[in-house]
This record gives C-alpha cells, structure tokens and sequence, in this order.
C-alpha cells in the first residue's frame, strides 16, 4: 500500500510541530505525526489540574527569545500574556543575629537570583550591602555584569569574598542538588561563568521577547498543528513502525523515502544497542492551597537546604484569575533509570557521553532521509526558542534542497 504521507515527524513537541507546520505550510507536505503520548506540546505541555489551576505537567516553562524570526512564527498560532520571570533564593541565615535585614520569623531570607545589588544588601544588610555594591561598580565600571571568575582573581579580598559568597549561597549547594555532582565535577568552567549583575536589573531572563502564550502553551500547539496537510496520531509509538534494520528506511514495513523527523531519544531509536544515554529526571510533587498566592514569586530557589531545588506556582506566570485556590510544585531531581513513566529531562554533558552519543548519531547517519532533531534526538539541551529556530532552519534545509531536486 503506497503510504500518503510525503514525511514523517515523531514527537508533536516544539521540534516536531515547528517542523510538521513549516513542512505542511511552506513546502505543501503532506505530514504525519506520531507522538506516543496521549498529548500534543511535548514538555511544554500545560493542562488544569483537579483545583481548575493551569499547571505544567512536565516543569515551568517561560517563553523567552532574542530571536525576531521565531518570536514572529509562534506569535501566529498564539496571543502572549506580558510575563517578565523573577526568581529569588529562599534560604537560612548563617548566623541569625548578624543581619536582621528582610529576615522572616523562621530565620529564613530571600534575595534575587541572579544575584544583583538588591540581593547584595539582604545578604549583607542594607548598609554593608550598599557600600560592597558601589565598590564593585567602581571596580567595573563598564559592564553590566561580572563573572565570580573575574571577582575571584580581584585583588581586594573584600571583592573576592563576595564570589565566595554567591559560589556557597547560590551555586554550589544547588548544583549538587540538581546535578548530584559538584560544580567542578561537571565542568570547571561552569563555576567561573556564574554572574553577579551589577544593577538591581531581577529579570531572570534578559531576551528581547518575553511571555507566556496567552491561552497556554497546548492551545498554542493545537493551532500550530491544525493545518488540513498534518495528520497527528496520539499514543503512537514511531518505533514499532519504523524499521532501521536494513539497507533503506522501512515504516510500516514499506521503504520510505521522504523526511523522517525523529525527536525522541536517540538510544532509544536504536534499542539501546549501545547502552543508555545518561539523564537527569524529575519528580515534582504538587500540593493545592486555599489561597489566592502562596508565595511571592514565580519560582523559589532553595538554594542552600532541603532535598528539592525549586518550588514554583503557576498563577504568577499563567495571570490565571481563580480566586481563593492555587497550586504549588516542588521538583526533585536524580538520576534517570529508564523506569516505565520516568521521563529524561536533562542530558549529562561529558566527553564520554557525548562519545557515547555520536556512535547512535552516526547510526543514523546511516539513512540521508532520518532527521534527529530535538533535545533528546540531538542529546543536549535546547531552550524552546532555540529548538524551534533550530526546526525552522532544518526545514528550510529540506525545502530548498526540494527546489533543486525538483
Ligand atoms: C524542567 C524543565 C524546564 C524547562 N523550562 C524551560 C523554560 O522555562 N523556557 C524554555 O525555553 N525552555 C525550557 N525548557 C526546555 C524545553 O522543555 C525544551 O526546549 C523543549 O521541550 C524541547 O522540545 P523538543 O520537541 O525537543 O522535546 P520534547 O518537548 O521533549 O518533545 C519530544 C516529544 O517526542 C515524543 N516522543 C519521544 N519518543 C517518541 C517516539 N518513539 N515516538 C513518538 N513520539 C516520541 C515525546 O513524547 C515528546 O512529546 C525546560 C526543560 C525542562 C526539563
């Protein structure tokens, strides 16, 4: 039977529906879409939980882009709510009678992150903080912000001992949380990238378009693929209709010869023949208050104790209006096992992953028409305006070499 499909894209998250779109739009594709899960929108996927709160199932996710052309494609399929992300650290004081600055009765505080000349005073109280804060803007007066690199290698002790202050406070702690490993393990050169803005500029994020899509992010997908050339197919596992076994690409046991776009992960496309990719998941634990806000910001950083990094609530950055309930998420982050319902989320970035990664990429390599595009098909990991400039891009590689085929 002649299939009707003139490609084929595996996963309806940001890679496969930015790329389903552009391929049914601008190339007049007819595309299938297989996506094993019972959704669209991938990780991004938002939904009401039991209270009626728009919640994000698989962590929070705020949309934020330098880039005009992908800004410009996903303001099509979606209107945006102003969201500007703020973040603070909650954490003990070191030593409780020191400095009462912004101090709460359990003996906690709180300051934003990145760290900046507002978070400088609640560390080191109101007049302390302002006199370390001017001295580091004498000492770098042309930059907006400042590597605790940089201040480390500064000869003033009192300037260095601010680094080691944000490296202990905000980073270390955190990382090992988050990492289960310690920043140096990881990668030296992570430690010294860390930044202290030297403005009270608390945005979390700086890009020129920030937002979360007015509806959500799932109406956002559902309009992205309602397009009369895309078929999707829920709950579709591509792997038991795809074969990679011989010489061509077979799906549905017929050889298939247009674009395959696959945006699971890459071990997984090959049966794991050369072990597991190494991952990071998550367990997020969501608790409903009877409460209009439970918190003060988006997301809470624990930065320095307990076993979960970040508590976030979603009404802050969905603007959702439901008076007197709201829901709460605390993420918990460890090694990912491969477990049924276990998802990955972040890829271990090491030489001997990466080795480990480009003997599956070069497995598929082997067939010119397979597409690993996506977080998980690339191993890495790609904020969503990245992963879809990065679908637009490929598409546009697969369009023009259309042109000169045909
Ligand atoms: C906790 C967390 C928070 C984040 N927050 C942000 C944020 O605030 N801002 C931001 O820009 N980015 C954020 N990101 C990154 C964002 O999640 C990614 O950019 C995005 O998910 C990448 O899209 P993707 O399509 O590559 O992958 P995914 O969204 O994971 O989509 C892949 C899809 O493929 C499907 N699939 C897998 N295997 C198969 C198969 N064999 N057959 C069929 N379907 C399959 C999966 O079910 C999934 O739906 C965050 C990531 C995490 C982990």
């Amino acid at each position: 039977m002649q299939l009707q499909y003139d490609c084929l894209v595996a996963g309806a998250g940001m890679a496969g529906a930015v790329a389903a779109r552009r391929l049914a739009e601008a190339g007049g594709k007819r595309v299938l879409v297989l996506e094993r899960r019972d959704h669209i929108a991938g990780n991004a996927y938002d939904c009401l939980d039991e209270a009626g709160v728009l919640i994000h199932r698989y962590g929070p996710h705020i949309f934020h882009t330098n880039s005009r052309r992908v800004f410009d494609y996903l303001s099509r399929f979606t209107r945006w709510r102003r969201y500007q992300h703020r973040v603070i650290a909650n954490l003990p004081r070191d030593n409780p009678e020191e400095v009462p600055a912004r101090q709460t009765a359990d003996g906690r505080f709180s300051f934003p992150v990145p760290f900046n000349l507002d978070s400088m005073k609640a560390a080191f109280g109101a007049g302390e903080g302002e006199r370390l804060g001017r001295k580091l803007l004498d000492a770098y007066p042309a930059q907006d912000q400042v590597t605790i690199l940089e201040l480390r290698q500064n000869p003033d002790p009192e300037i260095a001992a601010i680094a080691d202050y944000v490296y202990q406070h905000v980073f270390v702690h955190y990382t090992m949380k988050q990492w289960g490993q310690t920043p140096e393990e990881i990668d030296p050169n992570t430690t010294a990238r860390v930044p202290v803005r030297l403005s009270r500029d608390d945005r979390y994020f700086q890009d020129a378009y920030q937002g979360m899509p007015l509806e959500g992010y799932t109406a956002m997908f559902r309009n992205m693929l309602d397009h009369p050339n895309i078929t999707v197919a829920l709950g579709q596992d591509v792997r038991e209709r795809l074969d990679l076994s011989g010489e061509v690409l077979r799906f549905d046991s017929e050889p298939f010869h247009g674009a395959v776009l696959y945006t699971g992960p890459a071990d997984e496309l090959f049966h794991l023949t050369y072990g597991r990719l190494p991952y990071r998941t998550l367990d997020f634990r969501y608790e409903t208050f009877p409460v209009d806000a439970w918190q003060s910001h988006g997301t809470v950083n624990y930065t320095v104790d307990g076993d979960f990094t970040r508590i976030t609530e979603f009404k802050h950055m969905t603007g959702q209006s439901l008076p007197g309930v709201t829901t709460v998420m605390k993420e918990y982050s460890r090694a990912y096992t491969g477990a049924e319902g276990e998802t990955p989320y972040y890829a271990i970035i090491s030489p001997e992953n990466s080795a480990l990664y480009e003997r599956y990429r070069a497995l598929a390599g082997r067939f010119p028409n397979l597409h690993l595009l996506g977080r998980l098909a690339e191993y890495k990991y790609y904020n969503m305006d990245a992963i879809a400039l990065r679908a637009l891009e490929l598409c546009d590689t697969l369009l023009k070499g259309d042109e000169r085929h045909g």
